[in-house]
């Protein structure tokens, strides 16, 4: 693996292909990449920035490479105007999806610029981690920079076939991922208190298993504890939860674990289990309270809704307020949420990955940095 903190400067002279991810409705993931962006600023002759934004429809595009219908919400357009806001510099946004075009923009533009491409999503070969859509991007720069742990476990063009066609470097956040993350995966000090909740149930609890002689204590909520109370016979009603039989059958081991606490008082609405009560929030606080090491992975209720985030956010001070333990934490709401009461700064470190976080955590090879470190 090369780091780009660590390569010689002579080297990055040329035009940067730089890989983000602005994923998330707040900023919080592009402000994590700032000192990377100025990093390259001041070593590199252009900035090309490739980034993504949830999931289009690629045949939904247009032959012409107009964009219609739901994708439109999924430009980048918006997220260069943050960008621009954030850095106080110029962002050249090159909205067309023909290729001929967007190298003309690359080329065209004055040495120092920063070039923001549309959403990758977009195109067909992305998702599918195609070598002749690699190529291409390819085409456009002198070197490559990965700086979008969030992406990294997926096998998408930009992150893992783009490595066979570029001189590959690992971007100046993603350095600090593998060497938090990695700390906390070998040596993570006991008790240690895993706390799971969010709408990607079986993703989640999927991640368990790797966690089964390490964890301490699991404390459920969100979609993950009503798919495991459903599974216990406890009717969920019309709550969010896994329904697919086949994750379920996997799934059925976890009722075995004596270290897995449940919600045993819930707030609900229309049907519908949205928040961890009061009861439940005392007993998952004295586990936090006694931890060494914590890691948070998705809100306890929908707690975008008024009146349903009571029980994340006593989870969220509970474990603020644990002076001793190594906090760790990631995911897109998960964060939005800690930055929004300002108790990120209380974290001992925020992953910009949500489930790159848990499989990295889990010892599975993300894609991304499996193809850094063979072509890096
Ligand atoms: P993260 O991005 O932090 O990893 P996820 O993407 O898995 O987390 O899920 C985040 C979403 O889960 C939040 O928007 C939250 O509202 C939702 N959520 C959590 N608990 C519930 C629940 N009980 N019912 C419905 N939605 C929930
Ligand atoms: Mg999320």
């Amino acid at each position: 693996m090369r780091y780009l903190s660590r390569i010689n400067r002579k080297s990055l002279c040329g035009t940067a292909l730089l890989r983000l991810d602005f994923n998330t409705e707040d900023d919080w993931r592009m402000r994590a990449v700032l000192p990377t962006i100025r990093f390259l600023l001041r070593h590199s002759s252009k900035i090309v920035i490739i980034s993504h934004r949830g999931r289009p429809q690629p045949r939904l595009i247009r032959a012409n490479g107009r964009i219609v219908g739901a994708n439109k919400k999924l430009s980048l357009r918006k997220d260069g105007l943050r960008l621009q806001k954030l850095l106080g510099r110029k962002i050249r946004f090159v909205a067309s999806l023909n290729f001929a075009a967007v190298r003309k923009a690359v080329n065209g533009s004055p040495r120092g610029s920063i070039v923001l491409l549309e959403n990758l999503r977009f195109w067909k070969g992305e998702k599918a981690n195609d070598a002749k859509f690699a190529k291409k991007l390819a085409a456009l720069a002198d070197y490559y920079v990965n700086d979008a742990f969030a992406v990294s476990h997926r096998a998408n063009a930009s992150v893992v076939a783009i490595t066979r066609f570029l001189p590959s470097y690992a971007g100046l956040e993603l350095e600090k991922e593998i060497e938090f993350l990695g700390n906390v995966m070998h040596h993570p000090r006991h008790p240690l208190v895993f706390v799971i909740g969010g709408a990607k149930a079986s993703d989640k609890l999927e991640i368990m298993k790797y966690f089964e002689n390490k964890a301490d204590w699991f404390l459920l909520g969100g979609a993950a504890a009503n798919t495991i109370l459903a599974l216990k016979g406890m009717d969920m009603k019309k709550s969010l939860m896994d329904k697919d039989k086949k994750n379920l059958k996997r799934l059925r081991g976890i009722l075995g674990y004596k270290s897995v606490l449940l919600p045993v008082d819930l707030k609900w609405s229309d049907g519908m289990a949205l928040d961890i009560g009061q009861k439940t929030v005392g007993t998952y606080r004295k586990k936090i309270k006694g931890a060494k090491t914590i890691i948070w992975s998705g809100p306890m209720g929908l707690f975008e809704k008024r009146g349903f985030g009571t029980g994340n956010l006593a989870m969220a001070r509970a474990i603020a307020n644990n002076r001793r333990a190594f906090k760790l934490t990631g995911g897109g709401e998960t964060v939005m949420f800690l930055k929004k009461h300002r108790l990120d700064k209380k974290f001992s470190f925020i992953s910009t990955g949500g489930g790159a976080m848990l499989d990295f955590l889990a010892g599975k090879k993300l894609p991304g940095i499996g193809a850094l470190n063979k072509h890096g």
